[in-house]
């Protein structure tokens, strides 16, 4: 069997420590996961969690560069923590979530705001305003058999140096296992799968030229330039 053309290469994101890559299945996202952040953006803050996805070459390695995505005059910053699952199921327990979970890493859920305040309103898919190119930023990711699962870390996020958005891990409305738990009742969860699990208040526009340096104590830290 010959392909037509060059398949793509299998997604991956870097592990700390060696120099394994853990191969990348889907991107989900959870949106509305921080009071605060729901209250900036004016949405109902009763709603349960809900879930879009990203595409695989979405994935921007720290370090990178973020080409300003055409067709917005406001792309803005999302620090998110994201959960690499190692072990998939369906229906998983809240109890049982943390034993499907490989590890943990930073990431930035960019967003084409104005894009999807469009979308909002007409009652449209978000795709353009979230699955654009490089639209996930991710960092290397550690393993949870190294650091644990944290849940009240600090997570920031600093645009040239300036702190932006501040705020900490057990501030989630749906901590990490509720969210696998919701997820595997939607989709059959699989080992490769990334969750971005929600971003806090504070997000806001960047331009070209701008570097955006996000953490998540423990769990590490990312540079990203706006080109
Ligand atoms: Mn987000």
């Amino acid at each position: 069997m010959t392909y037509i053309f060059p398949a793509p290469e299998t997604a991956s994101v870097a592990i700390v420590g060696n120099g394994d890559r853990f191969p990348v299945h889907r991107i989900y996202c959870i949106g509305r996961n921080y009071l605060a952040h729901i209250q900036e953006m004016g949405n109902d803050e009763r709603q349960p969690p809900f879930f879009f996805q990203k595409p695989l070459d979405a994935l921007l390695p720290s370090g990178g560069e973020f080409p300003y995505p055409p067709g917005s005059e406001n792309v803005q910053h999302e620090v998110e923590l994201v959960v690499a699952i190692g072990k998939g199921g369906v229906n998983i327990a809240v109890e049982d979530a943390l034993d499907h979970v490989y590890g943990y890493a930073l990431g930035f859920d960019m967003t084409r705001r104005d894009l999807q305040e469009k979308a909002k309103k007409g009652g449209k898919p978000w795709e353009a305003a979230k699955a654009f190119d490089f639209a996930a930023p991710i960092a290397p990711i550690r393993p949870a058999s190294e650091i644990g699962h944290p849940s009240d870390a600090r997570i920031w996020l600093a645009v040239n140096g300036e702190v932006k958005q501040d705020s900490t891990l057990d501030l989630q409305i749906w901590n990490v296992p509720e969210g696998i738990s919701h997820l595997s009742k939607l989709f059959e969860v699989k080992a490769g799968d990334l969750i971005y699990t929600g971003t806090p208040a504070g997000v806001g526009a960047i331009k070209p030229g701008d570097v955006m340096i996000g953490g998540i104590d423990g769990i590490g830290e990312m540079k990203i330039t706006v080109v």
